[in-house]
């Protein structure tokens, strides 16, 4: 199948910080005419004889999010349709019954991934607490592949990523980091030697909460030509459409991400006076906050219920600050607490969004 190569390449860059690569990766070359933009290629083929052919092998738009991804990670990017196609492509990496570890709060669908394909006989699953750094590395010993998320979703766990990575590779495991929460700009796991990076850029890499689509960035140049074999087999590539807004989106992530987490950090500081809560939990950096009501699911149904500014939906990382009782999917395991919310915080006035949340959290205790 062909090499994915059909996108004006990105002119060589110099040593540009993050802010500057989100806004310049992955654009056409500075000649009279070019758009600044890569247009939206809307095609199912190509003329034959190029490096393209058809339009599963790849895209124009889709390689130019790939290239400003892959920059910003340190490594080459392949974009799939959800973060959770990309998870599937990386799973299908492990031999039959091999055995994988991950965390037992990773992203729910991952989990039951995970789940699915061992009652299939497909690989074999260790859930660990990826607090518990001696524990997953004493998993790791026969493990093909080492799953890391953090901070983990929705419990908010951090990961000793550095020390697990040694132990995996000693195993010869590889190691991927779902790196969906920390964004390449709070968090660049390739640099601490991690193999895969996932991505769902449904969330804070889009940015706006109107796209779903996924990526994988690595560094290792045999593991992308796999990778992308398997996209070209099983079909599960992005949208155009998709591709140029995950890409609008990206240029704007260091200013979303730095409001995003300036507003959590203080929503954290106000929030952990408040008596409704038993709990605020916050890794120190990114915009996710969970918060466990006294009271339990009730209260934070009623919560839920009784804000004017917070949207109550599922999913993350959008500009509108949202918020969820993880526990209303049954699938979401016991060990995450019956009245836990999770917030996803957007980037409007941390006053606003501080009256919305107080005045319903009043309401509870009041
Ligand atoms: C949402 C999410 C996914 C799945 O991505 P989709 O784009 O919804 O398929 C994977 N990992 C994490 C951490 C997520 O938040």
């Amino acid at each position: 199948m062909p090499e994915d190569s059909s996108a004006p390449q990105p002119s060589p860059t110099p040593d540009w910080k993050p802010s500057t690569v989100a806004v310049t990766a992955g654009r056409p070359s500075h000649e009279p005419d070019q758009p600044l933009n890569v247009p939206i290629t809307m095609a199912s083929t190509y003329v034959a004889g190029g490096d393209l052919e058809y339009g599963r092998y790849g895209n124009p738009t889709w390689t130019a999010f790939e290239d400003a991804l892959g920059a910003l990670e340190g490594g080459r990017c392949l974009s799939f349709a959800s973060g959770l196609a990309a998870v599937a492509t990386v799973l299908d990496l492990v031999g039959n019954g091999a055995k994988v570890v991950a965390p037992r709060h990773s992203y729910n669908g991952t989990v039951l991934q995970l789940a699915d394909l061992e009652s299939r006989g497909r690989l074999r699953t260790e859930l660990v607490d990826i607090t518990d750094t001696d524990a997953v590395v004493a998993a790791c010993a026969d493990a093909a592949l080492v799953w890391l998320e953090s901070p983990t979703n929705p419990a908010l766990e951090i990961a000793d990523i550095e020390t697990i990575t040694v132990a995996a590779h000693e195993a010869g495991a590889y190691v991927v980091v779902d790196n969906t929460f920390a964004t390449p700009l709070l968090q660049k796991p390739l640099e601490l030697d991690v193999d895969l990076v996932v991505h769902s850029a449904t969330k804070y890499l889009s940015g706006h909460s109107d796209a779903l689509m996924g990526a994988v960035v690595t560094s290792d140049d045999e593991l992308y030509a796999v990778l992308k074999g398997r996209r070209d087999l099983v079909g599960a590539v992005p949208g155009t459409l998709e591709s140029y807004l995950a890409l609008r989106g990206l240029r704007t992530l260091h200013l979303r991400v730095e409001r995003a987490q300036a507003n959590a950090q203080e929503l954290v500081r106000r929030l952990e006076e408040h008596p409704a809560l038993a709990e605020v939990r916050y890794p120190g950096f990114g915009g996710i906050v969970s918060i466990v009501l006294a009271q339990g699911a009730m209260a934070a149904d009623l919560l839920t219920r009784k804000t004017k500014l917070w949207v109550h939906a599922t999913s993350l990382g959008g500009v509108e600050s949202t918020f969820e009782r993880r526990r209303r999917w049954k699938s979401e395991p016991a060990t995450i607490p019956d009245g836990l919310v999770r917030l996803s915080v957007g980037i409007e006035d941390v006053d606003d969004l501080w009256d919305d949340l107080r005045g319903a959290l009043d309401d509870l205790v009041g």
